[in-house]
């Protein structure tokens, strides 16, 4: 069925649901005609285009939603269907965010509603996730742990209020219990004291096709790259000041990119050892270093990295097909991946994650089955399942859109969720458990990026992170302090620049910044 474009009213009881409408049906790949003219028939609506009539009530003890959506076939004939939702007023908003206001409410019954008469009208559904939007599901279900429901009440819940699918709510509900142990909640109380570390360095041996992150090619001027190095040193060091004045603990550490190892052995060793001397103590459980790329590391810098006390490396492959190697522009082989890998092990680094990507241009479900076959011989503890973004400031995308490359060379919707199940099956021969899971906009078929871990080695970085229970202090160019109250999971953040320029020019402000918000989470001038 070929809808080119939707006509719709904005009766939302006082409350904009346009943004709603517009966001569920983009879903469907449909761009807004614009609002429908009042006084207009429906005899007006011309073949392949829709509208949608909405008509929300808000009464003393209940929010009524009804909504029609009516298509004119290329026949010119129109077919409408129509729903209702009801529900109970929600209370008076308190101060907890778990409340949805009458507001949230009906947006998110306007969304439900139109995606549902979607789902029916074109006999398709291009949304596995429902009406989620973020990036972060999981939180949705810890929230509803907290409130004491349990997993089959959870998993209907997301069914029925989010219109996720059956096996999408049963997986996003299994990763949230598997977490509970290592996320702060009401059966696991409050350390406030326990914070995790990220550190940036945006720097890359070459810019891979689908990167829409600010990574640059490291400098061939020495000179720009010291005032980088000198600038990220004192961002380490007021970070460390501030974790012995509020007598903080770090539990992980997490070094990323960008591709940390694209540093000389000696940056990487100067920076490790200013991290270990600022950060680790007895309560670290994890010290990661992101190694992506194969062509960036070395014996020597892999004797650094065991030197500094790194228990887990991140090496990314993304496929281990060399031609997409060479079309992606990562300036290494599949073999330089395998002999990596060899060298890591050998060093004696206990976790290793290996990223891989599904929907990379010109693959192929064999594709994946022998990337997957590949990496199941070198038998990773960690597997990291992405899905393809097509981001924004990529350079694939810029391709697609030019025309350099065409929209054929992407696997589509079906192919890659093929893909994905080849490699969920892999991880699960491995032993391996999902064990965080997050999403991100323009991912290929609307589908999600899974950690895989197996037995004890989850990262607790990436659950700490998505799961934004605990403060992560974030340090170089991009990175983010997210100081979390264990007050209803208040978050206050604050953000350095991206650009490596912005970064290193104002780095006074974003150390203020990052101090005044510490402070008022740790310090005397405590806000909750
Ligand atoms: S290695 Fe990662 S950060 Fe660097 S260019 Fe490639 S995708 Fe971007």
């Amino acid at each position: 069925m070929k809808i080119n474009n939707f006509f719709f009213t904005n009766a939302g009881a006082g409350v904009d649901i346009s943004s709603a409408i517009r966001d569920t049906m983009l879903l469907f790949n449909v761009d807004a005609a614009g609002v429908w003219p009042e006084g207009a028939r429906l005899a007006d609506l011309k073949p392949g285009s829709l509208l949608i009539v909405s008509s929300v009530r808000c009464e003393e003890d209940q929010v009524s939603i009804k909504i029609v959506i009516s298509f004119c076939t290329p026949a010119a004939e129109i077919e409408s269907l129509t729903e209702y939702e009801y529900r109970p007023m929600p209370l008076a908003r308190t101060k907890s965010e778990d409340s949805e206001d009458v507001t949230g409410l009906v947006r998110r019954l306007v969304r439900l509603t139109v995606l549902r008469l979607m789902r029916k009208l074109t006999g398709s559904n291009p949304a596995p996730w429902g009406i989620l939007r973020g990036v972060r599901p999981t939180k949705i279900v810890h929230r509803l742990l907290d409130q004491g429901l349990i997993r089959s009440q959870i998993t209907a819940k997301l069914v029925q209020e989010y219109a996720l699918e059956p096996a999408k709510a049963a997986l996003v509900t299994g990763i949230a219990i598997h977490q509970r142990p290592v996320i702060v909640s009401p059966d696991n109380p409050v350390n406030e004291k326990k914070i995790s570390i990220y550190i940036g360095i945006p720097y890359c041996p070459s810019r891979c096709l689908y990167c829409s992150f600010p990574a640059y090619v490291l400098p061939e001027r020495r000179e720009q790259l010291d005032a980088f190095l000198r600038s990220i040193t004192r961002d380490i060091e007021s970070t460390s000041q501030l974790i012995a004045r509020f007598n903080l603990s770090v539990e992980s550490i997490y070094v990323g990119g960008g591709t940390p190892t694209s540093l000389s052995a000696t940056d990487l060793a100067a920076l490790l050892a200013l991290i270990r001397e600022g950060f680790r103590s007895a309560q670290t459980k994890e010290f990661t270093v992101e190694a992506g790329r194969p062509d960036s590391i070395n014996n020597e810098k892999i004797d650094v990295l065991r030197q500094y006390g790194v228990n887990r490396v991140s090496i990314n492959p993304q496929t281990m097909q060399d031609k997409t190697l060479k079309q992606i522009g990562r300036r290494h082989t599949v073999q330089d991946i395998i002999d990596i890998f060899g060298k890591i092990r050998y060093a004696g680094i206990p976790l290793v994650n290996m990223d891989v990507i599904a929907g990379l241009p010109g693959e192929t479900e064999a594709d994946m089955e022998d990337t997957m076959r590949q990496i199941a011989m070198l038998n990773p503890e960690n597997i990291t399942v992405h899905t393809l973004a097509l981001k924004r400031g990529s350079i694939l995308k810029e391709s697609l859109s030019s025309g350099i490359l065409s929209g054929q060379s992407l696997p589509n919707e079906e192919v890659t969720q093929a893909m994905l199940k080849v490699a969920t099956d892999y991880a699960t021969s491995l032993d391996m458990h999902p064990y965080y899971l997050y999403r991100q906009k323009y991912m290929t078929g609307n589908l999600e990026n899974i950690g895989y871990a197996k037995p004890e080695t989850d990262c607790l970085y990436n659950i700490q992170i998505m799961e934004e229970r605990q403060t992560i202090i974030g340090i170089g160019p991009g990175a983010g302090t997210k100081a979390v109250s264990p007050n209803h999971w208040r978050l206050q953040s604050s953000y350095n620049a991206k650009d490596v320029v912005s970064y290193i020019k104002n780095l006074d402000v974003y150390l203020n910044e990052r101090n005044t918000l510490l402070s008022r989470l740790y310090g005397d001038c405590k806000e909750d």
